[in-house]
């Protein structure tokens, strides 16, 4: 397997010497640049045993550190988890970042790579994962230029010695970034989510108990070993723990990434995005890219973090914020949603590949049959195998809840 990730490597070297384009990178903190900063000595004190792996899992559940692909899965709980189960055990990095609106894993390596690798190579460690394999999203080249002279720095330096690290390119499925067709992907078969359980933690990546993170939530492991749990926990606010990192689009001034407290509301982050952009007043917002719905501007105090928009049939998910204006059509906009579910659907089970078809159908007409879409919406969320045909009507029922209320005003 590790011949294959290579080759790939070496495929790209070759297309370069004949003519194709390196990708442009950016100014990003190096390896040598990161140990001088004090880069990788959390790694060395608990490879030599100056920390204990009790001692780690602990500092992290106490942090509050949750996994921030989307699910919000305490991440020492986690680590807990897959150490219960036999090894040998295999660790993945989800770095397919696919849901719309989503870009901070990318902001994040295209600055400071070797941030999210100690992570990934602490949490290896600490589960006792012998290899690593980072699943990375094929369209953005620079990362993964990045990674491969990078991970080829640290097994230089001998830190690779406990998991190797090897890069599997994603080829730009949604499904792909759901974990288990991730591992599908990564084994080189089609990108099926698997029924569970049994779940990943068990039995995961080539039969074995398998540690899946999302890139950011490595990112922050260094950290909160660095600075301590407390330190982590208080960034929050109003009895939410920890950071946040929102990709921020749509209809505000100075749309990004932004790094903010968890519990942080819309209408603060629109101020910390400069507010809305010129001629363009507040409507709605999707708070987790396509599938956590659209909610009306008169939910904007309500804050982002995970657990509050789940009573309103919505979700954080990976924190991918796109606000609306009155200037947008809410129906095309779920309607273009829906188009994206129908591409995206992995096809395997009926509800999802049929009904997002049908559904895409039904919001085609110019009036929205509500009795045929409920019906549909049902058979979607209980049926389908994964998150995406259960979730997929989403912004579909979010959006005829908005214009019932605006008709009722
Ligand atoms: Fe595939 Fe959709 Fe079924 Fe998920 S819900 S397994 S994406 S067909």
């Amino acid at each position: 397997r590790r011949e294959i990730g290579h080759s790939t490597f070496e495929k790209i070297e070759e297309a370069v010497s004949a003519g194709a384009t390196r990708p442009e990178l950016p100014d990003y903190l190096g390896f040598d640049a990161y140990v001088a900063e004090g880069g990788y000595q959390s790694l060395r004190d608990c490879l030599s045993g100056e920390r204990q792996v009790d001692d780690v899992i602990e500092r992290l559940s106490a942090s509050g550190l949750r996994g921030l692909g989307g699910a919000g899965f305490p991440s020492g709980r986690k680590w807990q988890i897959v150490r219960s189960y036999p090894g040998p055990r295999l660790m993945t990095v989800n770095g397919d970042e696919g849901e719309p609106g989503t870009f901070k894993d990318r902001h994040y390596l295209e600055r400071d790579p070797h941030r999210m690798l100690e992570g990934a190579l602490i949490a290896a460690w600490a589960v006792e994962a012998e290899r690593i394999y980072i699943y990375m999203r094929d369209e953005y080249p620079a990362v993964l230029e990045i990674l491969h002279r990078e991970i080829a720095r640290l097994e230089e330096a001998g830190l690779t010695k406990h998991a190797a690290i090897e890069i599997r390119r994603g080829a730009g499925a949604y499904i792909c970034g759901e974990e288990s067709a991730m591992i599908e992907s990564i084994e080189g078969k089609r990108g099926l989510p698997r029924h569970r359980p049994p779940y990943i933690a068990e039995n995961g990546l080539f039969g074995r108990p398998t540690l899946n993170h999302n890139v950011e939530t490595l990112y922050w492991v260094r950290t909160i070993l660095e600075k301590g749990a407390d330190w982590f926990a208080d960034q929050g606010k109003e009895g939410h723990k920890g950071l946040r990192s929102f990709s921020v689009s749509g209809r505000v001034a100075s749309p990004g990434v932004r790094l903010l407290p968890a519990g942080t509301t819309i209408r603060e982050l629109i101020e910390a995005c400069g507010g809305m952009a010129e001629g363009h007043s507040f409507r709605a917002f999707l708070p987790g890219g396509a599938s956590g719905g659209i909610f009306p501007a008169s939910m904007a105090d309500l804050p982002l973090d995970f657990g509050t928009f789940e009573k309103f049939g919505g979700f954080v998910g990976s924190h991918a914020v796109v606000i609306l204006s009155d200037k947008d059509d809410l129906k095309a906009a779920a309607l273009n949603l829906m188009n994206f579910f129908k591409h995206e659907s992995c096809g395997q089970c009926t509800p999802c590949r049929v009904g997002t078809e049908k559904m895409v159908a039904l919001l085609e007409a110019d009036d929205w049959d509500e009795v045929l879409i409920g019906d549909l919406e049902a058979v979607m969320r209980d049926a389908s195998i994964c998150g995406l045909g259960q979730a997929a009507a989403n912004p579909v029922r979010s959006v005829i809840n908005i214009l019932a209320k605006e008709a009722g005003q």
